[in-house]
């Protein structure tokens, strides 16, 4: 399997911070914030040469997003991603020229801060030397001295009046304690209301065990009276009546005892409510002070009083101590390191060149040349081609042409040698002034290495192409080496093409025959034993296939083109178990024959256990954990890797041991603050939702953005 080979390092494609959002229709005509779907939220990855890297995760967590913004199909949002298939040199970029033409610019605000900057030292040194500003320093220091007098009275005022903290420069604590003791005022007042209204339903109580006695006592001596005539039916009725009467007296008595035992809770809750108001103030102040409305009015008054003496000190010791010009100083030195970034991520440490227009001049004359040559070479191809087609045409000639045509055929072969003829010697002249230029470049720069920042400018140059920065023409034509392979064999063919026409398509937008002279077709049929489909197949169209046959076509097509990386989509989700495992072995022939590199996406972990190297889980728009295939599935260190590794299913005897998440994934436009996974994962606390855990090498080549990973192994399947 193609696991066994050696893997190198050396990076293919570089993602930096990238973040792609999907704008929302506004909800509301007048809606100011403009909803987003944050597909991709943050993705850092690098794919090496050679690798398979396999994406894991459920639906809508931004794996296919990640493989279509990477081919620029979407464009991003920001971030960057750089593709090392070509130097920058060889491919010259039109940003490569833009960026060569503003290095004078940004040479020139370079130094305009730096003088800035100059100027501000050199008035401050003068300043300091100036007798007046000498002068004015000593009067300011005698006024901070005053000042600082003026408040140190009016805090041991505050402190003997108000206690020490009210002498302290805490007003937020101070308004916090005054807030409280309102409330506590508020709070005895309640409870007088209270105190009030209970004794009134004490006498009530009273009341109504009075009249329960009166009439139970009148109720007995009624019965009495009529007992001695009465016969046996009244005595009945007589006793039902005082059972009734006695009832109604004790429900009364009931009720009102039940106010009274609410109202005694009531009563005792304020009074905690109280008791933990004046625990607070006791925390805050050293000693409790009853405060009015007066004494929070004079405290406030000297508070203001004490303000304004500060703000006066700041303002003379900023006088003093040069502050504002330091500040401004430090906003320069930023612009200055921000310029410098921002030229050394395309041209290293040339910026600190002080020859900076010469430089300039022979970078741009250097990169000019190898553009032409670049240009020069494909024309070359194609009038090559050309020049072989018409030679072809006289060499099988069976006497079908006449003297005449045969001149023609002549005269053009004879225009194209000129043509070739001229192409070759402008390559060889700019090939000798590329040498020259590259000469002089070496030997600009090696002039700067004596700078302090050389190294650090040169570290930072990037040598591969910015993918967000390409135009579209330099976009397609790179698409050559970045291909995709679609999930649904079904509808990503063309069903009024040919099998032929359809793998050809991508070999005449890219003008493939023609830069290696090889026949369309011959190129087709090569393609598609390469792929496992026979050549009478070439003519027949989509309909006629079954599924796998026509993921083989898909895979030809994005093949037939010589790619470096392919974007594979969910590539055999489509396919029933037997035809993918077939599509699987092809994928792997064809990355070892080809050398090539595969983004593999897919859901499904067991496929994507099989065919990658590394493996990248992501949830919810960002890569929570990447590392080595094996290693990821021995050892998951992300609780997510863990639960979904948990879901493989398994040939094993026995009741299934798995890891089950809470609830569904969450919605991309509201992610949860902090982690993301924080609101189905079994480890989350309090921490996670406050900070966003960062995506961080844990163990060499191994990536995860979990707070506490090391605790996924204690997870166990529930
Ligand atoms: S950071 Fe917290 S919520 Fe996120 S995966 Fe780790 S433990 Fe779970």
């Amino acid at each position: 399997m193609g696991k066994s080979k050696v893997l190198t390092n050396e990076p293919l494609i570089k993602i930096v911070g990238m973040k792609k959002y999907f704008p929302l229709k506004k909800t509301r005509l007048f809606q100011r914030e403009i909803l987003t779907v944050k597909a991709n939220d943050g993705v850092d990855l690098v794919i090496h040469k050679g690798e398979t890297l396999g994406l894991v995760g459920e639906s809508g967590c931004g794996k296919s997003t990640l493989g279509r913004v990477l081919l620029q199909l979407y464009p991003l949002t920001s971030g960057k991603i750089i593709y090392y298939g070509y130097t920058l040199e060889d491919y010259s970029p039109r940003y490569l020229f833009k960026e060569i033409n503003s290095l004078k610019a940004s040479r020139l605000k370079y130094e305009k801060y730096s003088k800035q900057i100059q100027a501000i030292e050199a008035k401050m040194a003068s300043q300091k030397n100036n007798p007046a500003f000498q002068e004015q320093v000593k009067n300011n220091e005698q006024e901070i001295a005053k000042l600082k007098a003026e408040c140190n009275q009016i805090a041991s005022d505050c402190r003997s009046q108000f206690g020490t903290f009210f002498a302290s420069n805490n007003m937020r604590a101070i308004k916090q304690a005054i807030k409280m003791d309102a409330l506590i005022y508020k709070n005895k007042e309640k409870v007088a209301q209270l105190e009030l209204k209970q004794v009134k339903l004490e006498q009530d109580l009273e009341k109504a065990k009075k009249i329960k006695n009166v009439k139970a006592e009148a109720d007995v001596a009624a019965l009495k009276k009529q007992l001695e005539n009465a016969d046996l039916n009244l005595i009945a009725d007589l006793n039902k009546k005082l059972s009734i009467a006695e009832r109604k007296a004790q429900h009364h008595v009931i009720a009102v005892d039940i106010d009274i035992r609410e109202t005694q809770k009531k009563i005792n809750l304020i009074n905690d409510d109280t008791q933990r108001f004046i625990a607070r103030i006791k925390s805050l102040l050293e000693k409790p002070i009853e405060l009015n409305t007066e004494i929070v009015a004079k405290l406030v008054e000297r508070k203001q009083q004490h303000f304004v003496r500060e703000k006066r000190i700041k303002q003379l010791q900023d006088f003093n101590l040069f502050t504002k010009e330091k500040a401004m100083i430090s906003r320069l030195n930023k612009k200055i390191e921000k310029l410098i970034n921002k030229a050394a991520n395309v041209t290293g440490a040339f910026i600190l060149s002080d020859d900076i227009a010469g430089i300039s001049d022979t970078l741009f004359k250097n990169i000019d040349a190898l553009h032409t040559i670049q240009m020069n070479k494909e024309e070359i191809t194609l009038l090559e081609v050309k020049k072989f087609k018409i030679e072809q045409k006289i060499a099988d000639d069976k006497g079908t042409y006449t003297d005449f045509q045969k001149d023609v055929f002549q005269e053009r072969i004879e225009k194209i040698n000129q043509k070739l003829a001229n192409l070759h010697a402008e390559n060889e002249q700019l090939t000798e002034k590329t040498k020259q230029l590259t000469q002089e470049i070496k030997e600009a720069n090696a002039k700067l290495s004596d700078h302090p920042m050389y190294e650090e400018l040169e570290a930072k140059k990037e040598k591969g192409l910015d993918l967000s920065r390409l135009t579209g023409e330099e976009m397609r034509r790179l698409r050559q080496d970045m291909q995709l392979i679609f999930q649904d064999p079904y509808s990503s063919l063309n069903p009024r093409l040919t099998v032929g026409q359809i793998i050809g398509e991508g070999l005449k937008a890219h003008d493939v025959e023609s830069k290696t002279k090889d026949n369309y077709q011959d190129m087709i049929l090569k393609v598609m034993d390469k792929c496992g489909l026979a050549p009478y197949m070439l003519h027949r169209y989509p309909h006629q296939f079954s599924g796998g046959q026509r993921q083989r076509i898909g895979i030809a097509r994005a093949l037939a083109v010589n790619p470096k990386f392919i974007v594979c989509d969910e590539a055999v989700s489509a396919l029933d178990v037997s035809i993918q495992s077939q599509i699987i072995n092809l994928l792997e022939d064809l990355r070892d024959q080809e050398n090539l590199t595969y983004l593999f996406i897919s859901h499904d972990l067991s496929v994507i256990k099989h065919i990658s190297d590394r493996i990248g889980v992501m949830y919810l728009g960002q890569i929570v954990e990447l590392g080595n295939s094996e290693e990821i599935y021995r050892r998951p260190l992300h609780p997510y890797t863990k639960a979904l590794i948990s879901a493989i299913p398994t040939t094993d005897q026995g009741p299934k041991q798995r890891i089950f998440l809470e609830g569904d994934i969450p919605s991309n436009v509201f992610p949860p603050s902090g982690c993301k996974f924080r609101t189905r994962c079994p480890l989350a606390r309090k921490e996670c939702a406050q900070r966003v855990p960062e995506f961080r090498e844990v163990e060499p080549g191994r990536f995860v953005a979990c707070h506490f990973y090391e605790e996924t192994e204690t997870l166990r399947p529930s």
